[in-house]
């Protein structure tokens, strides 16, 4: 019996061996036919089974889906293609954008067997795939492809060369000179999205008709049909990399394709400009080159579009060679990093700009501040740039082969110090200087009778103007300086008035860069001394000698954005609705009033997006919200300054424009007016706001309630406010994936404020306060009022999965002071703006996608953990099949679980700013005897729960009777209490369950 058993164990073992060996082994011969196209079922297969086979130097992914919901597949080739490496160059080859040019499908699929088969062969290949991130893309037009005929050679258009719509995707691109196309096919919109996301540097677009490479530009201002050469900045790099193509290629070189239709076409040297060869408005290769830091050629492989499979091997080995060595090109030029020299860590610098002078097209860093500069050897100039921080100019040479990377520092510009100094004689007065720029910075600064003041001013190089009460005012310009130059240029202030003990002016020093030229200064600024007769003059200080100044603006013509919105006082609930007109006004193409009635009153939002029209991709929503107390008129101030920044000219911003252009952002600078006016020259300081004199919740306290946005649910006193009532009407029209309340509370000092952020939360990190400044505003803060023992200090950021349907809400701490001296609120501004931006730019990125079975179908109730490995865990319930979530930049794990399916974890990279990724998951049915068992053991689970309980209720009833019994023998008087307390326990289990089954959508866990 026993050996029986044994034999029969052994038997089953050995089969079990023998299939999972056969299945290894059967991977392992897969060598890829050169007999045959492969259609879309079988190259989805074979995609999978290489993916499979070699899964540590490979990825597969779908960037977005045909019109007949086929993936257009990207198939990734790295040394480590779950990490985006610093340094290293993204690649990509895009084939079958016309789906009946099926050659160059053939050759990715060729490519990509050669070069994971080599990769471990060949040191040259391993060489590539270790310092080039590939991607990979057999077909841009699944369903073209498959509506298109094998041995076809120039089949009409509607044959398999457009997409299932019929439309031409190489037309179907914006484009420079054209603007007619505006509805973009989804193959259209999925390869814009994944050009726009990824720091892609090189590619090719591989086509059919003739054998050439040609690059941009493919179409010119007037679209002559042929024979115009349309040059790019980049030409000479271009003739470059086409002719790379060209020379590797067995015969493209010669530039006689002798096709059978055109038989006298000629390309010098294989190569050709587009649009000199013909005319191609809406293309792909312009498209990379105008939008992204992506060079694209296009490359046309062979005569015939879709020639007998019997010529595949041929043209393999014609394109072989000149496949490897164009992606090699990736490495060309300079490399390197441009990184934050005040850190100490030496932070990249996201989004900075890298310009060459003499060639009029710029790259952008990337995730790690790390940038691709395509070119040709030689001597350049660098200049490296950033919002915010000063400019690095380098001369470099570019040789061949490349040299090491070049690391640019910079400097943040609230590093360098322009010093204002008074004479030493100067009466011990304090006296008052406002220095103002017209980008936005306005800064005050109380100058004592010493000697010098050092003032710190965050943004240069811009007309500014010095005002001292009691002195003329002083326009000039203060330049982009660096602190180790100490060239000193002084000014002097005549005064206007006589001064009392004092007989010399104050004196304004600066250090300008002697670089720079001096722009007249009488062209650039205007100085209106009184107020403009729409703004209520803001009271003067109690000094009867000094004169009201008020700077509204420094351009005749367009008023900078800055000054849309006064930051000199608080704003009356009029004034900010004019304040709110003038930003709807300076930008129009960009913001949108939102305005709700309720009762005699109406809540005032400004809606901003940069969206294209009709762009259908759903979007993240930020909010923002001030003045959630009566008295909170800090957050409304910062909001209506942050409103007129963001209308300022977004598109020179690469920052602000990426936020606008990934995200929705509705500011709603003021839930709550009084009529108090807080312009006069006192702080409140006070240690809790002011509360309302009606017994009702703040609205902050409405806002923070879980469920506030279902009126149902919301308390009763909650729902009489008619301002929370307007909120659930914005709410329920912008469902908010984020919403930030502005608060300033008496209770940290700045620079805990800053620490504690830092502290507090990895999402928040962003909000990085600069810190020198800070430190400068803090020092004219009174700190004792801002030094408050009893705050708890980690509350400045709070951020709370509660409150908007999926999203998050969050509370900033602002300020120490609840209404801060109307002086102060430039500084103030001054502080949060660049952070402010830096918060949102890290809100807009996210996830959305759907979950899938094998069918297409949308599954419900799925469990979604979306992981990373600082120990950041989200939890989402879909109930529909659809989710939606704002996640911080990072690489992350999603894991989906539903009943009867095989749970399915994908890794997920989140760009900076890259707006929603797009992630959609199938999950596969469960075998009937998992199932079976899972049902099983739930069954098994419930009987036991049963029993369980079934055993309780026995127990009670039996104590119970027992205690009657003994109660009775006894006449024990405490019988009805005990009873009583058995009742209330189960009552309570009861609301327990229920509120289980009721739980919200979101659970937010942070592991620490
Ligand atoms: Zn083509």
């Amino acid at each position: 019996m026993m050996t029986q058993m044994l034999g029969r164990i052994l038997i089953f073992l050995f089969l079990v061996i023998l299939i999972e060996s056969g299945s290894v082994k059967g991977l392992e011969n897969l060598d890829i036919s050169f007999d045959r196209y492969h259609h879309y079922e079988e190259l989805t297969d074979l995609l999978h089974k290489y993916n499979k086979m070699f899964p540590s130097i490979t990825r597969l992914h779908s960037i977005g889906q045909s019109v007949k919901k086929r993936e257009i597949w990207a198939f990734q080739i790295s040394d480590k293609p779950n990490v985006t490496e610093k340094g290293e160059p993204w690649f990509k080859y895009v084939a079958n954008i016309h789906g009946d040019e099926a050659v160059g499908r053939q050759m990715l699929i060729y490519l990509i067997q050669y070069l994971c088969q080599q990769y471990s062969i060949d040191q040259r290949i391993k060489h590539i795939v270790d310092s080039v991130n590939i991607f990979i893309v057999p077909t841009m037009n699944p369903d073209g492809f498959e509506r298109a005929q094998e041995g076809n050679c120039d089949a009409p258009s509607s044959f398999g060369r457009n997409n299932a719509n019929n439309v031409d995707l190489n037309r179907n691109f914006p484009d420079q000179f054209s603007n007619k196309n505006q509805h973009h096919q989804p193959e259209t919109l999925a390869m814009m999205n994944w050009i726009d996301k990824y720091p892609f540097v090189l590619s090719a677009s591989l086509h059919g008709g003739s054998v050439v490479a040609s690059y941009p530009f493919d179409d010119s201002h007037d679209h002559k049909e042929s024979g115009y050469y349309s040059k790019s900045p980049d030409d000479a790099v271009f003739r470059h990399l086409a002719a790379i193509y060209a020379n590797h290629h067995t015969t493209m070189h010669f530039g006689k394709p002798n096709c059978s239709d055109t038989p006298n076409d000629f390309f010098n040297n294989g190569i050709t400009n587009g649009a000199e060869w013909y005319d191609v408005s809406g293309g792909m290769q312009d498209y990379n080159y105008l939008h992204s830091n992506c060079f694209e050629i296009t490359l046309e492989l062979s005569c015939c579009k879709y020639p007998s499979s019997k010529k595949l091997k041929e043209e393999w080995n014609r394109n072989r060679d000149a496949l490897i060595a164009y992606i090699k090109q990736a490495q060309i030029g300079i490399h390197g990093c441009v990184y934050d020299n005040s850190t100490i860590h030496k932070n990249g610098i996201i989004g900075a700009t890298i310009s060459v002078s003499g060639i009029n097209y710029n790259i952008r860093t990337a995730q790690f501040g790390d940038f691709w500069r395509l070119l040709l050897p030689g001597r350049y100039t660098l200049i490296a740039s950033a919002p915010g921080y000063l400019s690095t100019t380098l001369n470099i040479t570019v040789t061949n082969p490349p040299g090491s990377s070049i690391n640019i520092p910079l400097t943040p510009l609230n590093k360098t110090e322009t010093k204002i100094s008074t004479s030493a004689t100067t009466a011990s007065k304090a006296t008052t200087a406002t220095i103002a720029t017209s980008t936005g910075a306005v800064s005050v600064s109380t100058i004592k009778s010493n000697p010098a003041t050092d003032l710190l001013l965050p943004s240069v190089t811009t007309p500014t103007t010095v005002t001292t009460h009691g002195f003329s005012t002083l326009s000039t310009t203060i330049l982009t300086q660096k602190s180790t130059e100490t060239t000193e240029i002084v000014h002097t202030l005549s005064s206007t008035q006589p001064v009392p003990s004092t007989s010399s002016n104050p004196k304004v020093v600066h250090t300008p860069s002697p670089r720079q030229p001096v722009p007249s200064t009488a062209s650039n600024s205007e100085v209106v001394h009184t107020p403009s007769p729409t703004q209520p003059v803001p009271s003067t200080s109690n000094n009867s000698e000094s004169k009201a100044t008020i700077i509204t603006s420094f351009n005749h013509s367009t008023p900078t954005g800055h000054f849309l919105v006064n930051t000199q006082y608080y704003h009356s609930e009029d004034e900010m609705i004019e304040a709110i007109r003038n930003v709807l006004l300076q930008c129009q193409h960009i913001s949108k009033h939102i305005k709700i009635k309720y009762g005699n009153k109406t809540l005032h939002a400004i809606e901003f997006s940069n969206f294209q029209e009709d762009q259908p991709t759903p979007s993240l929503v930020t909010g923002l919200i001030g003045r959630l107390y009566d008295s909170d008129a800090m957050g409304s101030e910062m909001l209506l300054q942050f409103a007129s920044h963001l209308c300022q000219s977004p598109n020179n911003d690469y920052i602000r424009s990426e936020i606008l252009s990934r995200t929705k952002i509705i500011i709603v600078p003021c839930l709550s007016h009084n009529q108090k006016d807080y312009n006069n020259d006192n702080q409140n300081c006070s240690r809790l706001p002011i509360k309302s004199k009606q017994s009702r919740p703040s609205l902050n306290q409405c806002l923070a309630n879980d469920t506030w946005l279902t009126s149902d649910k919301l308390s009763k006193s909650c729902r009489r406010i008619p301002a929370i009532a307007a909120m659930q009407v914005l709410l329920k029209k912008y469902p908010m994936d984020v919403l930030i309340g502005l608060q300033a509370r008496p209770y940290a000092d700045l620079e805990s404020f800053v620490n504690s952020v830092e502290r507090n939360s990895q999402i928040i990190t962003s909000y990085l306060v600069p810190e020198t400044l800070l430190k400068t505003i803090n020092k004219m803060l009174p700190s004792k009022i801002c030094n408050n023992s009893q705050l708890n200090k980690n509350n400045n950021v709070m951020f709370s999965p509660q409150g908007i349907q999926q999203g998050y809400k969050a509370v900033l701490r602002i300020g120490c002071c609840i209404n801060p001296n109307r002086k102060a609120l430039s500084q103030y501004w001054d502080a949060h703006r660049t952070a402010l931006l830096e918060i949102l730019h890290k809100l807009s990125s996210g996830i959305s996608g759907n979950i899938f079975d094998g069918t297409k179908a949308l599954i419900r109730h799925v469990n979604l953990s979306i992981a990373n490995h600082n120990g950041l865990n989200y939890v989402i319930k879909s109930r529909d099949g659809h989710f939606q979530l704002f996640l911080p930049p990072g690489q992350y794990h999603v894991k989906a679980e539903a009943k009867d399916y095989n749970s399915y974890t994908i890794p997920l990279t989140i760009f900076n700013g890259a707006g929603l990724t797009k992630c959609d998951i199938n999950l596969t049915k469960m075998h009937s005897y998992n199932r079976f068992f899972s049902r099983t053991d739930t069954l098994a689970a419930m009987a036991g729960l049963l029993l369980l309980a079934f055993g309780v209720i026995v127990y009670i009833v039996k104590t119970v009777v027992r205690r009657r019994k003994s109660k009775l023998r006894y006449k024990n008087r405490n019988m009805s209490g005990d009873s009583e307390g058995i009742r209330a326990t189960t009552v309570s289990l009861l609301r327990g369950d229920a509120d289980d089954s009721d739980e919200e959508e979101v659970l937010y866990t942070r592991r620490l």
